[in-house]
C-alpha cells in the first residue's frame, strides 16, 4: 500500500508555488517538485522526523531523509552558496536524527537580505515522491501543513503517472478580467478534481484554486492565458474550465453585458466606502406642485417668512444633536435660509403678485442655476444645497415636514438620479444600508456626508441604475465600485460575510485609533486630518488624527460678501488650533479664483479657469488678502503650532515671491517666520520638486489637482469621473519624484489629496517614501490600522511594481492583492503564539 506523509512548514513566511521562485533551477522543477516560502522567521525547523543527510558546505541548504525514504531539500534563499556560510549557524550536524519541528539551522535575515538576490526558500523533494496537496499563496507558521506527499511515483486509476501534465490556452471572457468573482467561479469548478491547476500569464503563474493569486496576474478581458494541470484528472479539470473560459484564438472578446454568472453589474464611482446587501428602492424626489398666482403680496410674504422661520428652527434643533460634517451642513443651510439676498429676490416676485412658493422657487433657482453653470464642482455642490433648501421651504409651505420622512424597510438600498444633502441627513441608517445614484460626483458634499455617517454610497452609475425594479436583490460594493443586480446566492453570502467582518473591523479600528501608526518593521507613518471647519477638527481628534495636514481656509469664508478681517481669521484659526490640542496645524492660504470665485475678490473672466488665476496666482494678484491671512496665522498661539501651506505652486518664482511676503509679515509682528510648505499639485511643481525643496520647509502633494492636470481630466467631469484615478502610474511617477526630492533635501513630504484617504493606495505610497498622509477624518482609524500591518520593505517592492504598470486599473489590482496578503499576514500574526511573524 502506498504510504503518505505530511510535511510541516519549516519556516514562518509566505508560501508560494515554485514557479514564482526567481531561479529557473527551482522554478522549472529541475531540482524537484515542491513549494517555496518567502521567510519572515530566521530558524529552519525539521519538516518531519528524519535524518540529516546533507548540509552544504556553505550551510545554506539542508537535506533531510524522511521516514518514507524521500529526501527533502530546503535551500535558504537564492544564490546563497556565494555567501560561503556567512550568516548561517547550523544547529544540528549531518547524520543527526531529528524530530519534526526541531531547529536545524539559524540564519541572519538582515545579512542575507542585503547580500542575496532573494530570501525565497524552495523546499523540494530531491528523490522520487509525489506531492498530493500543497499549501501556497498564504501565510504559514512553523508546523503548519505545507505538503502531503506519497512515496514513489504514485500511479493514477488508469495507471498513468500523476506528474502527467496537460496544458491548454484560453481567452478570458470576463468583463473585468480575472477578478474576484471569476476567480471564485474557476476555483469552484476545480473542486471535484485533485490535479494541481495553474494559470500562466506573461511569465507569471498562479494557483487556479486561489482567487487572490489569479487576481494578482492582472489578466484582463480578452487576454490569453495558459492553463496547466498536473495530475491524473488534469484533462478533465481543464475540460471543466471550458464552460467558463473561451478557447483561444484570442481576438479580444467584446465586453459582455452581464457577468459570467449571468447577473448584471453596474460600475460606478465610490463616494463613501463600504459594502451593503439589500433590496432596491427607487427613490424619486417628487416635484412639489406650485401655484404661480398669489393671494396678495402681504399674505404671501408672511407665509414665506413663517416657512423660513419654521425651517430655521427645524435646522437648529437638528444641529444641536449633530456633529462634524452633518452639523456644518445644517449650519450652512440655516444660514442660507436667512440669506437677505435670496429673500429680496423672492420679494421681487411677490411684488409682481406671485405666490410665496413660486417666488421662493424663482429666487433659489436663479442663484442655483448660476452656480451650477460654473466649472467648479464645489460651486455645483452649493447649487445642490440651494435646490435642497428650495425643496425644504416648498414642503413647509405645502404643510409637510421640511425633509422627506419616507419610511423604508430595513435593508433598503436607495437608487436615485441624484440626491440632496438634506436627503442623506434625513435617512434612517438603521433601515437604509446604501445609496447609488445615476449622476453625482465622488467628491460632492453628499459624498462627504455619506462618509461621515458611514453610509456606503456609489455615484455616477449611469441611467441603468434607474431601470432596476423595486425589490430586486442588490449588492452595493463601494470598496470596488460596482452594484451587482440579482447576484447568485454564493456571491450574496460572500458579501454578507464581508460586511460582518467590516463592521467588526470598524469597531476595533475606532477603539485603537489613539495608538501610534508604525509599520511592522518600525517605520512611523503620520496620519493627519484634512479640515474645512472647527467641527472637523473636533471629529479628527476623536478619530486619532496626529494633527491637521491641510486646513482648506477657502471653505471657512466662501459665503461672505466682505473679506474676513485679520482679527476674525486669527480668532477662527486659534479655535481650530486649540481643538487640535497643540498638534500641528497646516493652514493653507486661500485656494480661490478662476473657477472658484468669491464675491470679495474680483478676478478677470477666464475661458479656461482651471488653468487660470487660482491658488497662489490669485493671492499674488491681490496680495493684501494674503498679507492679512498670513498675519492672522502668525498670531495663533502657541507660536510654531501653525505652518503655512501654499496652494498651486508652479515653480520657484512663486515660492520666492510669497516667502518674501511671509517674512515681511513676520518681521512686522516681531515673530519668527513660520514653517512654509509648497503644495505639489501641478506636473510642473512635481518635476521641479528638487528645486522647490530647498526653498521651503516641507512639501505636500495634492493628488486631486495633480491627477487632474497630469491626466488632463477635469476633476468635476461626471462622465470621466471613474477614469480620474490618482493611482495612475503617471501620477505615481510624479509622486515618486517629489518623495525623492524631499529625501535628498531632508524635507518632509506629506500627501493630502483624496489618495491619502485610500487604504488600498497606502502601501504603495509608503513604498514610494511618503511617510505622512492627511486624510478625511472618517478614514483615519482604518488608515492607522493599515499602517500597523504594513512592512515598509514589502511596500517598496510593491511601489516598484506599481510604477511599472500601464494603467490605474492594473495598479489597483496590484494594490488589492497586496491588501489580501497583508490581511493574511495580520491574521497569522494574531494566531501566532510563538515564533512566526516578527
Ligand atoms: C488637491 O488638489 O489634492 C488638494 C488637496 O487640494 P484641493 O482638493 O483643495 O484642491
Ligand atoms: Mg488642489
Amino acid at each position: 500500500m502506498t504510504k503518505s506523509l505530511l510535511l510541516a512548514a519549516p519556516l514562518a513566511g509566505w508560501a508560494l508555488p515554485l514557479v514564482e521562485v526567481p531561479d529557473p533551477v527551482f522554478a522549472e522543477r529541475m531540482a524537484g517538485d515542491g513549494v517555496a516560502i518567502d521567510p519572515t522567521g530566521s530558524v529552519l525547523h525539521a519538516p518531519c522526523d528524519g535524518e540529516i543527510l546533507d548540509m552544504k558546505g556553505a550551510q545554506h541548504a539542508v537535506t533531510l531523509r524522511s521516514p518514507l525514504g524521500i529526501d527533502v531539500l530546503m535551500h535558504i534563499g537564492i544564490d546563497t552558496v556565494k555567501l560561503g556560510g556567512a550568516g548561517f549557524v547550523p544547529l544540528e550536524a549531518v547524520g543527526a536524527k531529528v524530530e519534526q519541528g526541531q531547529p536545524l539551522l539559524r540564519f541572519d535575515l538582515e545579512h542575507l537580505a542585503r547580500r542575496a538576490p532573494s530570501l525565497v526558500t524552495p523546499i523540494v523533494l530531491a528523490s522520487p515522491g509525489t506531492i498530493l496537496t500543497r499549501t501556497i499563496h498564504r501565510a504559514v507558521r512553523v508546523g503548519d501543513v505545507l505538503m502531503e506527499i506519497l512515496e514513489g511515483e504514485a500511479q493514477g486509476a488508469s495507471g498513468e503517472a500523476f506528474t502527467e501534465e496537460t496544458r491548454r490556452e484560453f481567452s478570458v471572457p470576463f468583463e473585468h478580467g480575472l477578478h474576484v468573482r471569476p476567480g471564485a467561479l474557476i476555483a469552484a469548478a476545480l473542486k471535484p478534481f485533485s490535479s494541481q491547476v495553474t494559470i500562466l500569464f506573461r511569465g507569471r503563474s498562479a494557483n487556479a484554486r486561489s482567487t487572490v493569486g489569479m487576481m494578482s496576474l492582472g489578466v484582463r478581458c480578452g487576454d490569453s492565458v495558459e492553463v496547466q494541470a498536473v495530475g491524473s484528472d488534469g484533462e478533465r479539470a481543464i475540460e471543466a474550465l471550458e464552460a467558463l473560459l473561451a478557447p483561444a484564438p484570442r481576438a479580444r472578446a467584446s465586453r459582455p453585458a452581464t457577468k459570467a454568472s449571468g447577473h448584471r453589474r453596474i460600475e460606478a464611482a465610490i463616494a463613501s466606502r463600504g459594502l451593503a446587501v439589500g433590496r432596491a428602492v427607487q427613490w424619486t424626489r417628487t416635484e412639489i406642485a406650485v401655484a404661480e398666482r398669489g393671494d396678495g403680496e402681504q399674505g404671501e410674504a408672511s407665509a414665506l417668512d413663517r416657512a423660513l422661520a419654521t425651517l430655521r428652527s427645524h435646522l437648529e434643533s437638528l444641529q444641536s444633536q449633530a456633529q462634524g460634517e452633518r452639523k456644518a451642513l445644517l449650519a450652512a443651510h440655516a444660514e442660507l435660509a436667512e440669506d437677505p439676498d435670496l429673500r429680496s429676490r423672492a420679494g421681487e416676485w411677490l411684488r409682481r403678485g406671485k405666490s410665496a412658493a413660486f417666488a421662493w422657487r424663482q429666487a433659489t433657482r436663479a442663484v442655483a442655476d448660476g452656480l451650477a453653470a460654473l466649472d467648479d464642482p464645489r460651486m455645483r455642490e452649493r447649487a445642490a444645497d440651494l435646490r435642497d433648501l428650495e425643496n425644504q421651504v416648498l414642503r413647509v409651505l405645502a404643510g409637510k415636514p421640511p425633509s422627506s420622512t419616507r419610511e423604508f424597510e430595513p435593508g433598503s438600498i436607495l437608487l436615485a438620479d441624484d440626491v440632496l444633502p438634506s436627503q442623506i441627513i434625513s435617512l434612517d441608517t438603521e433601515r437604509v444600508v446604501g445609496v447609488c445614484t445615476a449622476r453625482g460626483g465622488p467628491t460632492s458634499h453628499v459624498a462627504i456626508l455619506a462618509s461621515a455617517t458611514g453610509l456606503p454610497m456609489l455615484v455616477a452609475g449611469g441611467a441603468s441604475v434607474l431601470d432596476i425594479a423595486e425589490g430586486t436583490q442588490v449588492v452595493l460594493d463601494a470598496e470596488h465600485g460596482w452594484l451587482d443586480v440579482e447576484p447568485p446566492p454564493a456571491d450574496l453570502a460572500a458579501a454578507k460575510q464581508a460586511m460582518d467582518e467590516r463592521n467588526d473591523e470598524r469597531t476595533a479600528d475606532l477603539a485603537a485609533a489613539g495608538r501610534p501608526s508604525v509599520t511592522r518593521d518600525g517605520v512611523a507613518i503620520s496620519v493627519l486630518a484634512n479640515l474645512g471647519s472647527l467641527a472637523d477638527a473636533h471629529l479628527a481628534m476623536q478619530r486619532g488624527a496626529g494633527g491637521c495636514g491641510l486646513l482648506r481656509t477657502e471653505f471657512l469664508y466662501m459665503d461672505r460678501r466682505e473679506p474676513p478681517d485679520e482679527d476674525e481669521q486669527a480668532a477662527e484659526y486659534q479655535r481650530i488650533a486649540a481643538a487640535l490640542g497643540g498638534k500641528t496645524l497646516s493652514i493653507r492660504t486661500m485656494d480661490v479664483g478662476g473657477d472658484k470665485p468669491i464675491p470679495y475678490l474680483t478676478l478677470p473672466r477666464e475661458d479656461n479657469p482651471a488653468l487660470g488665476m487660482r491658488g497662489l496666482r490669485s493671492s499674488l494678484w491681490q496680495p493684501e488678502l494674503l498679507r492679512s491671512q498670513v498675519r492672522a496665522i502668525l498670531r495663533v498661539q502657541p507660536a510654531g503650532q501653525c505652518k503655512v501651506l501654499l496652494p498651486m505652486v508652479t515653480d520657484t518664482e512663486d515660492l520666492k515671491a510669497v516667502r518674501a511676503i511671509i517674512d515681511e509679515c513676520a518681521q512686522s509682528l516681531g515673530v519668527p517666520a513660520p514653517a512654509v510648505g509648497a503644495m505639489v499639485e501641478t506636473p510642473s511643481s512635481a518635476l521641479l520638486a528638487e528645486q522647490l525643496a530647498p526653498l521651503c520647509d516641507f512639501l505636500s502633494i495634492g493628488t486631486n489637482d495633480l491627477s487632474q492636470y497630469a491626466l488632463a481630466i477635469d476633476r468635476g467631469h461626471p462622465e470621466l469621473a471613474r477614469r480620474l484615478d490618482a493611482l495612475h502610474p503617471a501620477v505615481l511617477r510624479l509622486i515618486a519624484l517629489v518623495a525623492e526630492a524631499g529625501r535628498e533635501h531632508g524635507k518632509s513630504v506629506s500627501l493630502c489629496g483624496a489618495l491619502g484617504s485610500d487604504v488600498d493606495a497606502l502601501p504603495i505610497l509608503v513604498g514610494l517614501g511618503i511617510h505622512e498622509v492627511s486624510a478625511t477624518p472618517a478614514a483615519i482609524p482604518r488608515l492607522k490600522r493599515t499602517v500597523r500591518n504594513l512592512d515598509a520593505r514589502e511596500c517598496r517592492d510593491l511601489a516598484r511594481q506599481a510604477l511599472e504598470q500601464s494603467s490605474a486599473a492594473e495598479v489597483r489590482e496590484l494594490a488589492l492583492y497586496a491588501r489580501s496578503r497583508a490581511r493574511a499576514a495580520s491574521t497569522s500574526e494574531e494566531e501566532t503564539t510563538s515564533g512566526g511573524w516578527p
